[in-house]
């Protein structure tokens, strides 16, 4: 880990510091005004992601979040209806976003693992009636986050998408964590996309940028998406700084993804043979991608909250994710060192 965080930090893959090279692709970047449009270094990266998208225009914002709002805002009226996972980021972690910036309702669909089948889609679709909201937008999350950092089957995918289309819905991909989905499955960024209108990808999270999102799609979309952007306040400036950062980490660090995973899975395995934890209900097998959650067993001395205090004691984060169950996250700036040394101190504590 780098000088400055001397813990064991799995709390999430955002937590990443930006490396030596990066940093020196940020300092050396031909720099604009992006609201003024004049970026060079943002349009290569806005270009760049669009095509591995397969989709013609592509805008890069601060956060994941604003990423999915913008396309929120880009796709709905008010008063329209998203169709979402119970689990899904924008949900639970969005504060309340569709809401608040598109006057939106979200209504939801329940499964384990994030993923569902196309059947699932056409109970909640509303009639035509002025006593109803208009059912507008179907929000599909890959990796699913939440429930086990699990990757959509792209046949499964492609044919909940196609029903979405038939049903009259526009589609949005939160893609934060595409290019796991992507590493981990071998297909490409745009084998999903080409079945959705807009998607959202996250340069903060294995990719290892300190800063900086982008969305895909076609360009009148895009072109609301970027009045959104400025409404809600997140246009920048020199901005090059950051896309910069993302070019670097597109071409550095997308194949050593599947490290992490291992990681993963490395973890899951140590996990095994200590007391007092399951595998968790979302991802019984272990994990596919860089998310790993495990439960505490009702024979465990700990809550999750207690257990997360007492193991930051050891230097090692994680996050409790609900009473009894944990959430580790394996990124660019773990090893698999430090994973033999997480379980090390998980055993200490738990036995
Ligand atoms: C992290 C994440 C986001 C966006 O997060 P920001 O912290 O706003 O960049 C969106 N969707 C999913 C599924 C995520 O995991």
């Amino acid at each position: 880990m780098p000088p400055n965080s001397p813990l064991l930090d799995f709390r999430s893959d955002t937590v990443t510091r930006p490396t030596k090279a990066m940093l020196e692709a940020m300092t050396s970047a031909p720099l604009g005004d992006d609201v003024l449009g004049d970026d060079p270094t943002i349009h290569a990266l806005q270009t760049k992601v669009a095509s591995l998208f397969g989709k013609q225009a592509a805008c890069f914002v601060p956060s994941g979040t604003m990423a999915n709002q913008c396309a929120i805002f880009a796709h709905t009226s008010p008063g329209d209806e998203i169709i979402c996972h119970d689990g899904s980021h924008i949900l639970h972690y969005e504060g309340g976003g569709p809401a608040v910036l598109s006057g939106c309702m979200c209504r939801t669909i329940q499964s384990i693992d994030g993923t569902f089948t196309p059947d699932v889609l056409e109970p909640l679709i509303r009639a035509d009636d002025p006593s109803f909201s208009r059912s507008r937008l179907l929000i599909l999350e890959n990796t699913h986050n939440r429930n086990g950092g699990t990757i959509w089957p792209l046949d499964r995918f492609a044919a909940v998408a196609a029903r979405a289309a038939e049903l009259g819905l526009k589609r949005h991909l939160d893609g934060a964590r595409i290019w796991n989905a992507c590493a981990a499955s071998g297909h490409s960024p745009a084998d999903y996309a080409q079945h959705v209108d807009t998607v959202s990808a996250c340069f903060s999270k294995g990719l290892g940028c300190p800063i900086g999102s982008i969305v895909v799609g076609d360009a009148p979309t895009i072109a609301k998406a970027r009045r959104a952007r400025k409404l809600f306040g997140g246009a920048m400036r020199q901005a090059g700084l950051l896309a910069a950062a993302a070019i670097h980490a597109l071409d550095h660090h997308r194949q050593r993804l599947t490290q992490d995973h291992a990681n993963a899975k490395l973890l899951f395995a140590g996990l095994a043979n200590l007391p007092h934890i399951t595998p968790d209900p979302s991802q019984p097998a272990g994990p596919t991608t860089n998310i790993l959650f495990f439960e505490l067993a009702p024979t465990c001395p700990f809550t999750a909250p207690q257990l997360q205090a007492r193991l930051a004691e050891h230097k090692l984060l994680l996050l409790a994710a609900g009473p009894r169950r944990i959430r580790m996250v394996t990124h660019l700036d773990v090893t698999e060192q430090h994973c033999h040394q997480a379980i090390e101190i998980l055993k200490k504590v738990l036995t």
